[in-house]
C-alpha cells in the first residue's frame, strides 16, 4: 500500500514538472527575425538641426508659471527655415499658438491615417546643476559624434527625426499612401493641458480616428536587462494613469506654549504613515507579463522555467519585483506624498494641515480604488479625503501586442537594430499620445535610440548614429504602405 502511494506521490510530481517543462518549451519561444535588414541612412545635416534646436530655450518651467514666448516663436521660425517644404507643402494647424498639427494628405483616402507625435518643450536645467554639466546645457555642442543639451533625448530628437524623415521624403516628391498627421506638442512637461490635449480633441472632434500614433517612451537597451546578451527594444502599449489625493485636516490650533495632545499636523503625520505603510494590491498586467516572458526566456533555465508558468510562480515574480522601486511600480498602483502644507508661524500651532499624495494607477485599477484604498487605510473621520478632478487620468487601456500596426513596429525595430530582442512594455510615465487612446487602437510609443543617457537630467546627449537611425525608422514608418 505504501508502495503504492509513493508511486502514486512520484508520478504526480513527475506529471507536475513535465507540464512545467511543456509549457517552458511552448511559451518560451521568442519571435526570431530572420528576414533583411535595412541599412541605416545617412542624413548630413540632421545633427546640426538638432543641435540649433537645443540651443532655442522652450523651457516648460511648471505648470502655473509662465513660458518664455521669444524662444517658442524663435523655433517656430527655427522649423520653417529648415524644413520649408513641409511648410509649403503640408497644411499647418496651431493650437494655443505654439502646439502643431500637420496633415500629409494620402493618395487613398479610404485608409485610417497615422499620427506621429514629438513634444518640443523642455523641462528646466536647476541653478546648482548647470555646473555638473560637461557641456553647457543649452549648448547643443556636437563633439565626437554625440549632441549635447537639454532636448537633446527628450524629446527634440523625436521632432527633428520626424521633421527630416518628411522633408527628405518631400524632396523626393514621395506622397504617402494614408495621410499622415505630423503632431508637436510644446507643453508636454506639464501635462499637455495646452497641447495635446486640445488637439486631439481636433482629431476627435473631425471624426479623425488614427489606426496608429506613435509617440516617445520605449527605446532600446544592453545594458539594463543584465542577463540578456542582446539588445532588448521596449514597445509601450499601455500607460499607467494620473491622479492626486488631497488629504486635509482642520480642527483648532492655538499657541505652541501649551499645545493639544493631537494637532492638525500630528494627525495628518499619522494618517500620511498610514496610507505609506502599505501598498495597494499588486496586478500583472499584459504588457509587464510579456516583457518578463520574453526577456526571461533569454535567461538562464530556472528563469525561463518560471516566467513560462506565471499561473505558479506570479506570487513569487512580484515579490521579486517589489525589490527595486522601477519593477515595483510596474505591478503596483503607486502612492507618495508630494506635497505638504501647513504652517505661518513659529509659535501658532496651525488649523489646517494638508497633503497631496499623487499616485500613478495600474491599469485594470482605477482612480476610485486609489480613493477607496487611502481611506480604508487611513480610517479616521478628521482626516477629508478627496481626489482632485483637474489632474486625474485614469490608466489607458492597452494596444494588444498582436496588433497590426505593433507588427509593423516590431518588424521595422528588427530591421533595423541587428538580433534585436522585441517586447511590449507598460510605461510608468504619461505622455502626450494618452490623449488619444479613447479613440484610437493603436496608441505605440517607441523611438529607436539606445543606451540614451541624461534625460531629464544631467548631461542629456545623443548619439548622432541614434539619430540617424530615428529618421530612418520614421522614413520606414511613412512610407509602409498599406
Ligand atoms: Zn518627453
Amino acid at each position: 500500500m505504501k508502495k503504492r502511494i509513493l508511486i502514486l506521490v512520484a508520478c504526480a510530481f513527475a506529471l507536475f514538472f513535465a507540464a512545467l517543462l511543456v509549457n517552458t518549451q511552448r511559451v518560451a519561444k521568442t519571435d526570431d527575425y530572420i528576414g533583411s535588414m535595412v541599412p541605416i541612412e545617412r542624413f548630413d545635416s540632421a545633427a546640426s538641426h538638432l543641435s540649433q534646436a537645443i540651443q532655442i530655450k522652450t523651457i516648460s518651467f511648471g505648470d502655473t508659471l509662465p513660458i518664455d514666448t521669444a524662444e517658442f516663436i524663435r523655433f517656430r521660425q527655427f522649423m520653417e527655415s529648415t524644413y520649408p517644404l513641409m511648410h509649403s507643402r503640408l497644411e499647418r494647424k496651431a493650437f494655443n499658438e505654439f502646439s502643431y498639427v500637420f496633415t500629409w494628405k494620402g493618395k487613398d483616402s479610404s485608409l485610417a491615417p497615422y499620427v506621429l507625435m514629438a513634444h518640443v518643450d523642455v523641462v528646466p536645467v536647476e541653478a546648482v546643476a548647470e555646473s555638473k554639466w560637461s557641456h553647457p546645457s543649452f549648448s547643443g555642442k556636437i563633439i565626437n559624434d554625440t549632441i549635447w543639451g537639454r532636448g537633446a533625448v527628450d524629446d527634440k530628437a523625436s521632432a527633428i527625426g520626424i521633421m527630416e524623415a518628411v522633408e527628405h521624403l518631400l524632396q523626393a516628391n514621395y506622397t504617402p499612401e494614408r495621410t499622415i498627421y505630423l503632431c508637436f506638442g510644446h507643453d508636454e512637461e506639464i501635462a499637455g493641458r495646452r497641447g495635446a490635449a486640445i488637439y486631439s480633441k481636433w482629431f476627435e472632434e473631425n471624426g479623425i480616428r488614427p489606426v496608429l500614433v506613435l509617440d516617445e517612451g520605449g527605446m532600446i537597451d544592453t545594458e539594463k536587462f543584465k542577463d540578456v546578451n542582446r539588445p532588448v527594444a521596449v514597445i509601450g502599449t499601455g500607460e499607467k494613469g494620473f491622479t492626486n489625493i488631497d488629504l486635509t485636516v482642520e480642527i483648532p490650533g492655538g499657541h505652541s506654549s501649551q499645545p493639544n495632545k493631537e494637532t492638525a499636523i500630528d494627525i495628518l503625520n499619522k494618517a500620511i504613515g498610514k496610507v505609506r505603510q502599505k501598498q495597494m494590491p499588486a496586478l500583472m498586467t499584459g504588457p509587464v507579463n510579456e516583457l518578463l516572458l520574453r526577456t526571461g526566456t533569454e535567461q538562464s533555465f530556472l528563469t525561463k522555467v518560471a516566467m513560462s508558468n506565471m499561473w505558479l510562480f506570479e506570487k513569487a515574480i512580484i515579490k521579486q519585483m517589489e525589490k527595486n522601486n522601477q519593477t515595483n511600480a510596474m505591478v503596483h498602483t503607486t502612492l507618495v506624498p508630494t506635497i505638504v502644507r501647513s504652517g505661518i508661524k513659529d509659535n501658532v500651532i496651525p488649523s489646517i494641515a494638508k497633503a497631496t499624495f499623487n499616485s500613478r494607477i495600474l491599469p485594470g485599477q482605477t482612480s476610485d480604488d486609489v480613493l477607496n484604498f487611502v481611506k480604508k487605510a487611513v480610517n479616521d473621520d478628521r482626516v477629508i479625503i478627496t481626489k482632485q478632478k483637474i489632474s486625474l487620468f485614469e490608466a489607458s487601456a492597452t494596444t494588444p501586442s498582436d496588433h497590426p500596426e505593433y507588427k509593423k513596429i516590431e518588424s521595422t525595430v528588427q530591421q533595423l537594430v541587428p538580433n534585436v530582442l522585441v517586447s511590449p512594455y507598460l510605461l510608468i510615465g504619461a505622455t502626450d499620445s494618452r490623449y488619444f487612446r479613447g479613440f484610437s487602437d493603436a496608441v505605440l510609443n517607441f523611438t529607436p535610440m539606445q543606451n540614451v543617457k541624461g534625460y531629464h537630467g544631467i548631461d542629456e546627449r545623443i548619439g548622432v548614429e541614434d539619430l540617424n537611425r530615428m529618421i530612418t525608422f520614421y522614413k520606414k514608418i511613412i512610407t509602409s504602405g498599406k
